[in-house]
């Protein structure tokens, strides 16, 4: 699937992405595609556990996913000065495994759903410890204009779309792994067929062709 389509999908979750000029979201999502992109190629051929043991991130496994505005956490991450560790919720990585197939690709594994999200994970550590945050590193949007006074904000969701496309590119996905999100939410009935079409029609509707 295209994954501009894809990471617009991801990008439309922002709270801000209304104020977004519609002639910049090709700029938005292609500039965060590429920051995940270019970190991977970095680490090009590594096995994403090992960047876990060199870094010092511990890796946990917690209890149950607790649901999150409909959607199932699968891990929890803590970054601070005392370290870096990341909690994983066994049974949510294997319900989104479970789930993950669909367009005639098979399902991941279990421990392929464990890379991903330990992959998507690792690109947000790996933000924190070189203190390059992709969202601070693209320009704020004006959120609201008094007076000549204008009040700016960050895309939070850009993040997200680099931990995307570093887990798709360090892993050789074959799409944006948020796809496996909205799999899951079609095959356990969250969310119908038909709607996740016609956002992705939406979406692909909002960038030029290319
Ligand atoms: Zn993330």
């Amino acid at each position: 699937m295209d994954e501009r389509v894809l990471a617009l999908c991801e990008l439309s979750n922002d709270m801000l992405f209304h104020k977004i000029p519609r002639e910049q979201l090709p700029f938005y999502v292609d500039e965060s595609l590429k920051a995940g992109r270019e970190t991977a190629r970095t680490l090009a051929g590594r096995d994403v556990l090992e960047l876990y043991r060199e870094s010092g991130i511990a890796i946990r496994e917690g209890g149950s996913g607790k649901r999150s505005y409909g959607l199932i956490l699968r891990g929890q991450a803590t970054m601070g000065k005392e370290g870096c560790s990341v909690e994983i919720y066994r049974d949510s990585i294997e319900a989104l495994s479970l789930h993950s197939g669909g367009d005639g690709e098979a399902a991941l594994t279990y421990d392929e759903a464990l890379r991903v999200h330990l992959a998507h994970e690792y690109f947000h550590f790996w933000e924190y410890q070189n203190d390059c945050s992709v969202v601070e590193r693209l320009p704020a949007v004006t959120t609201l204009s008094v007076l000549g006074l204008h009040r700016k904000a960050r895309i939070n969701r850009c993040g997200e779309v680099a931990a995307h496309a570093f887990a798709k590119e360090l892993l050789n996905l074959p799409d944006l792994p948020n796809l496996y999100d909205y799999r899951y939410l079609i095959d356990t009935g969250a969310m119908e067929r038909a709607a996740f079409d016609r956002l992705c029609a939406e979406m692909a509707a909002l960038l030029p062709a290319e």
